[in-house]
Formats: C-alpha cells, sequence, structure tokens
C-alpha cells in the first residue's frame, strides 16, 4: 500500500481479502486456535513459523487493524494495546530497565507524566523532564550514560505546543539512542512523525483514529530504521539472547525492521497482557476509513472557532498552533502545514467565575474530559480534572483559573460558534452581574 495515497491508505490499508472472502476486515473473536499437531504450534511457539496460537499475543483482526496504522505512519511494524497508557508504557520499557534514564519532554498527556514520573520511576526507570523548546543544547545536557530514548507529542495535550521532531531526532542519534514520538492528536493524516525522524510512534486511538467516543485503545508503530547491534551494549534486551523465549536474539533474528515489536509482543504482550479485544480493534479500523475525511473537517472547525474566539472580546488569549501569531505558528507551518487538529484552548475574561458560567451556558457542546471525538465537547480543567490544585499551583502548571479546552467536533462551524458565542455572552453578562 506505500504507493498509494493516505486516504487509499486508511480505507484499505491492512486487509486484502482473497476470492470470495469477507469485504470487511473480520472479527475474530477467538481466544484461541486449533492445530493438526504438536510440532507446528511448537514452531510458532518458537517464532519459526508466523501464526496465531493465543489471543494474548497476537490475532488476525488486531494484525490487520496494526498494519494499516503502520502503512498510514510509514513504518515496518506496529501492534495495538489496551490503551494509549498501555501503549507508552510498552514503547519504553521495551527498551529500558530498572537503573536506566529516559529524557522526555515536559509538555505531554497527564497520564503519561504520571506514568513517568510515578509509576515508571518505583520500577526503577529515572525520567528527566526537559523544556519542549529546549535548545540542542539543553537535550544534550539531560543525557546521562544510561540514557535510552527521548519521548516527546507532536501535538502535546493538552498544551498544544508543537515538539520540533528534527531537532529531537539529531540529538537523540547523535547519543545512539532512539525519539519515541506520541502522534495521538496530529495522526499520520497531519504529521508522520517517521518521516521527520522519529523511530517509534505512539497513539491513542481512542482519540481521533477511532473518532467517535467508541473504544478505547492504541497503537505502537516501529520505523524499522533503528540500528540496535550498532549500539549493542545499550540495548541487551534486544542484541542479547532472551533466555525467557528460547534464547532468540531479536535484533539479530527479525532485523531493524522488526525486532522491537517482535520482543514487545513476545515478551511485554505476553507478560502484562494489556491485549486490544479485536471487536475493539473492528470499531477503530471503522474510524479508520474515514480519518482521512474527519481531520480536514476537525482542523476547519478548530480554525474557525480558534479565529472566532481571536476576535471575541471577552477573550483573553487563544492557543492553536495554526492560528497566526501562536507561539508554535512557525512549527505548525513545518510539520502540520495541512492542519494540526481540532482542539483550541483560551483564556476567558473574567477569570474562574466566568469560566464557569461559560461552561454551565453550553448548550450544544457538552462538558467531557474527552477529546478528538465527532461529538464537539469542552474542558474546564480548573474545576475538574485539576480541581485539586491552588490558584497558584494551576498557574505553577500552566493550567490558569480561566483557562477552557475546547475539542471541536465534525458538526457545522457556524453553530459551534454559536454556541460558544452565546455562552461567552452569558459569562460576560454574568460576571458583570457579580460587579
Ligand atoms: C489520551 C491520551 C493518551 C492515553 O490514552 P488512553 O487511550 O486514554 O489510555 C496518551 N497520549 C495522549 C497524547 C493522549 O491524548
Amino acid at each position: 500500500m506505500e504507493k498509494y495515497g493516505k486516504g487509499t491508505q486508511a480505507v484499505q490499508g491492512g486487509y486484502r481479502p482473497g476470492n470470495a472472502e469477507p469485504r470487511q476486515v473480520p472479527i475474530v473473536q477467538s481466544t484461541t486456535f486449533k492445530f493438526d499437531n504438536s510440532e507446528y504450534m511448537g514452531q510458532l511457539f518458537d517464532l519459526e513459523q508466523s501464526g496465531y496460537f493465543y489471543t494474548r499475543l497476537a490475532n488476525p483482526t488486531n494484525d490487520a487493524v496494526a498494519s494499516k496504522i503502520a502503512v498510514l505512519e510509514n513504518g515496518t511494524a506496529a501492534m495495538l494495546t489496551s490503551s494509549g497508557q498501555a501503549a507508552n508504557f510498552f514503547a519504553i520499557f521495551n527498551i529500558a530497565n530498572a537503573g536506566d534514564h529516559i529524557i522526555a519532554s515536559n509538555s505531554i498527556y497527564g497520564g503519561t507524566f504520571n506514568l513517568f514520573g510515578v509509576t515508571m520511576k518505583k520500577m526503577g526507570i529515572d525520567f528527566t523532564f526537559i523544556d519542549v523548546n529546549a535548545s540542542e543544547e539543553e537535550i544534550q545536557a539531560a543525557f546521562k550514560p544510561n540514557t535510552k530514548a527521548i519521548f516527546g507529542e507532536t501535538i502535546a495535550n493538552p498544551g498544544l505546543s508543537v515538539f520540533d521532531i528534527e531537532k529531537f531526532a539529531k540529538v537523540a542519534h547523535k547519543n545512539g539512542v532512539p525519539l519515541i514520538v506520541d502522534n495521538t492528536f496530529a495522526t499520520p493524516i497531519n504529521c508522520r512523525p517517521l518521516d521527520w525522524g522519529a523511530d517509534i510512534v505512539t497513539h491513542s486511538t481512542t482519540k481521533y483514529m477511532d473518532g467517535h467516543g467508541v473504544s478505547v485503545g492504541c497503537a505502537i508503530v516501529d520505523a524499522g530504521r533503528f540500528d540496535w547491534m550498532a549500539h549493542a551494549d545499550k540495548f541487551p534486551g534486544l542484541t542479547t539472547p532472551d533466555e525467557s523465549y528460547h534464547g532468540v536474539t531479536y535484533a539479530e533474528k527479525f532485523g531493524k525492521e522488526g525486532a522491537f515489536i517482535t520482543k514487545c509482543t513476545a515478551q511485554l504482550m505476553r507478560d502484562f497482557g494489556c491485549i486490544q479485544s479485536p471487536q475493539n480493534a473492528f470499531y477503530i479500523n471503522l474510524g479508520l476509513e474515514s480519518l482521512h475525511v474527519r481531520m480536514a473537517r476537525h482542523c476547519q472547525n478548530g480554525m474557525q472557532v480558534a479565529q472566532f474566539l481571536a476576535d471575541h472580546p471577552a477573550v483573553e488569549s487563544v492557543r492553536y498552533p495554526n492560528l497566526e501569531g501562536d507561539p508554535y505558528y512557525a512549527l505548525a507551518q513545518k510539520y502540520l502545514p495541512n492542519g494540526s487538529c481540532g482542539v483550541v484552548s483560551f483564556r476567558i475574561a473574567g477569570g474562574r467565575e466566568a469560566a464557569e458560567i461559560f461552561m454551565n451556558s453550553l448548550k450544544l457542546i457538552a462538558i467531557e474530559t474527552h477529546v478528538a471525538d465527532a461529538r464537539s465537547c469542552c474542558l474546564h480543567p480548573a474545576s475538574t480534572t485539576h480541581r485539586q490544585l491552588s490558584d497558584d499551583e494551576l498557574q505553577a502548571a500552566g493550567i490558569y483559573p480561566n483557562l477552557i479546552r475546547v475539542s471541536c467536533g465534525l458538526e457545522d462551524a457556524q453553530d459551534l460558534i454559536a454556541d460558544i458565542s452565546q455562552a461567552l455572552d452569558a459569562a460576560l453578562a454574568g460576571v458583570n452581574h457579580a460587579d
């Protein structure tokens, strides 16, 4: 499918039925697979044959959907996991052990920040969070002898910063480690991090790839370019025999193209589970079939809402990477020339109180802790996801008490704008009343 455009890949990638076979990807809702003899099954266990024996390790529906995502991202291999959290955990834990160190951008999803800084720290993996705008020298200065990867998000959730993939890839490669990029918000339709030098891409497919608020899930994609053998002592898990898997050396047996995902499946999925259900993979595939069409509309709506907010007297400031004047405008022009995503954030005049009135006045846009859905939704972090923080703590975290995040769905832009407009009017009036 490599020669086709992204739209064709989104519709037909990953699954090519043969004569008289089902047109749609079949849901293989089976935990296990049947064999005529034990020898054949033994070969599968030894990774001598490729095939299926137990759905925790691999399943045909999941594989078809993972292959489509691999094609869309220009990778050589991919796998699905049960959620975005599991993918980012696997992507790091596949190459880092207790005693190792990872450099991560400080502008990343809160769940990932906690996974890295709290839970994986307890497992003995140390993280240094650096400014998303760090210079090459500052990135270099964060390196330690035991550093095993750099991690960032193409467009950060919820910070909406744009990650300078080429810059981080350059420093990572100079130090002999891979760059891992969470591409959830941009999707491969708007940016392919692997084409800019990233080595591994992760996705919370729960967001735009599903796009209909139906199933939690995730994908990990490998560019198949990182030369593990050239840095063999840094990555012993890939470059020395795995005694828990019949002595296989992943980087030798599966090469650059297949080592990372094969190890991740054979070891981490075997031991931790976190498998995507085939039914959920099927739903994600339905979302993928229209991803290219939907992303264009999400971006169009996001841009129109951002422009409306930028001109509104009740709005102090707006953040949207493709809006001229945004701090990340130049990086968005480079990495996201066709659009970024449907998420816009803004600070309402009148502080926390105005934000609360605004939220309560929305009629069409729903209050939800979600983004990237066909239906527009909105969040006031200070009174929901970040409510345990004081106003001073919120400020320090860049989550201002008057910050509102809108995820523009697929409705008509004029209806979204009308809803936001009447809620801004109500907020203005409410605050004036209180005065
Ligand atoms: C939502 C999200 C995650 C976590 O994904 P889940 O599917 O909710 O586990 C990870 N990264 C980013 C950028 C996200 O937006």
